[in-house]
């Protein structure tokens, strides 16, 4: 089984890395809490020092890092230690034009890279049943596969690098804008008198149906397992989904793609944000819109 390196033992990175050891691969994480690389050793992975030593004699390097920032920042750390032709697979969520500028800079260090963002959240990655969203070349992305599925269910090529970053980024605008309709709509039903179960009841089966309503309705009650049940404890934090519709609401700038409603979805997560609900469940904009405490 093959060496491997992975940078970022985060909520994400660690389960991942995990399911790596599980899969008999020899695991060299690193990471800049050493809390983290504890658990890794603890759970039969070898703690790195350094993105160096996580590097050298890799076959494949795995990052897992917050944001376009630290990609960049370990990949210049890695890069003179990187042997010719290790394979990086990028899994953070981070903006499309690093990961295309990643991907080029492995080509001139005789390396490849694929950007492989992924969807599922911690749960998911703990389970292994990630999916992978993946940009780069299909040979590369073959390459990749077997590893890819020690960590996730769904694998799926979307096209030249950048691609699956590209991919995450229109989803999560998706989620953004919906989940925002859907909460604004049980508002909205609440002032009018309608019961929240009725009101799920008639949309979940009618033309309102979406995933925001109906696997992860944002008010007690109609879905048992999802976080507004459990006082909005996140599931998939504010802030994240702040930085997923930040990385949108920059992509249809620097595009010119038309937009109405992704600059209203980003201002109404950093109000939550701004009213200190950022480690909360983003489904918390359903709360706060009941209460007014978002919108007008
Ligand atoms: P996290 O903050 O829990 O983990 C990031 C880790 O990177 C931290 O442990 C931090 O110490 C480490 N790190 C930062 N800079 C470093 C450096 N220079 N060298 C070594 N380690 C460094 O974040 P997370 O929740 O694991 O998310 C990671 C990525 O996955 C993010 O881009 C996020 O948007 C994306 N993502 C997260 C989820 C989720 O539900 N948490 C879901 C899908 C995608």
């Amino acid at each position: 089984m093959a060496r491997i390196g992975v940078i970022g033992l985060g909520n994400m990175g660690l389960p991942m890395a995990l399911n790596l050891v599980r899969a008999g691969h020899e695991v060299w994480g690193h990471d800049r809490a050493a809390a983290a690389m504890q658990a890794l050793t603890d759970g039969g992975g070898h703690a790195a020092t350094s993105v160096a030593e996580a590097v050298q004699a890799a076959a494949t390097v795995l990052t897992m890092l917050p944001a376009g920032a630290h990609v960049r920042a370990v990949l210049m750390e890695a890069w003179p230690h990187a042997a010719p032709d290790t394979l990086f697979i990028d899994s953070s969520t981070i903006d499309v034009q690093t990961a295309r500028d990643g991907a080029a800079e492995a080509v001139r260090h005789g390396c490849v890279m694929l950007d492989a963002p992924v969807s599922g959240g911690a749960g998911g990655a703990a389970a292994g049943t990630l999916t992978f969203m993946v940009g780069g070349d299909p040979a590369v992305f073959e390459r990749a596969r077997p590893i890819l599925a020690a960590m996730g269910r769904n694998i799926v090529l979307a096209g030249g690098p950048g691609a699956g970053q590209a991919a995450k980024v229109c989803n999560n605008l998706i989620l953004a804008i919906t989940m925002l309709g859907v909460s604004e709509a049980f508002a909205l039903a609440d002032k009018l008198g309608l019961s929240a179960q009725a009101m799920f009841d008639i949309s979940s089966t009618s033309s309102g149906q979406c995933w925001a309503l109906t696997s992860y309705c944002p008010v007690p009650g109609p879905v048992p397992a999802s976080p507004a049940n459990r006082e909005y404890q996140a599931g998939f934090a504010t802030d994240l989904m702040l930085k997923d519709v930040s990385l949108a609401v920059d992509a249809i700038a620097s595009t010119g793609a038309a937009s109405v409603l992704g600059t209203a979805a980003r201002d109404a997560y950093a109000r939550l944000s701004a009213l200190g609900l950022g480690g909360k469940d983003f489904s918390v904009a359903a709360q706060a819109l009941l209460e007014g405490r978002i919108g007008r």
